[in-house]
């Protein structure tokens, strides 16, 4: 394929994502008052003590160590973008005060204000941490979605859906194996 040619395909896909999400690309635009409170008071969910990463800072470490660290099924969502099984994770579950943070490098991604039962068999949030996850443009099953992962680790968390409730409208899809939960109140 021609340079050229390629450009101009990579143009019509970005075009295309956009107007099959415009929701979602204006959902990033503009953050509802009660939304961007919730992100604020995150760390008041966060037990005392809590062994947590504190610097989003970019980690310098190996898939191959990441490997020998992480249980098998947390590394391969994780490390090589697997999907767990829906209604296999025990955090579909789990309702109690706390925060979510990375099974890799235990950056807090989510509180547990966050989260929503979205009936999907996977741990749903509707908001994430403020500058925790990063997002990427997946053409995996070609149609283009929006993947994100831990700003730390690069870890691989899940998929950005705009069909959440309001008043974000964001679905936040995570796999529970790539996030641990550290109740408020152990
Ligand atoms: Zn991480």
């Amino acid at each position: 394929m021609h340079r050229r040619d390629f450009i101009v395909k990579l143009g019509a896909l970005v075009l295309l994502q956009v107007a099959v999400f415009p929701s979602l690309v204006e959902a990033t635009k503009t953050l509802p008052p009660e939304i961007a409170a919730l992100q604020k008071r995150w760390r008041s969910l966060l037990a005392e003590n809590a062994k947590v990463a504190t610097d989003p800072k970019a980690l310098a470490k190996s898939k191959e160590i990441w490997r020998k660290e992480l249980p098998l099924e947390s590394y391969q969502v994780l490390f090589e973008e697997d999907t767990e099984a829906p209604l296999s994770s025990h955090l579909n579950l789990e309702k109690r005060a706390g925060i979510f943070v990375c099974r890799a490098c235990r950056l807090p991604l989510f509180s547990s204000e966050m989260k929503y039962d979205s009936g999907t068999g996977w741990p749903s949030f509707f908001t994430s941490i403020p500058g925790h996850c990063a997002t990427k443009t997946d053409y995996k099953i070609l149609i283009p979605r929006t993947k994100y992962h831990c700003v730390k680790c690069g870890g691989h968390q899940g998929h950005l859906f705009d069909d959440g409730p309001t008043p974000s409208g964001e679905r936040w899809c995570n796999n529970g194996v790539a996030l641990s939960f550290i109740p408020t109140n152990p």
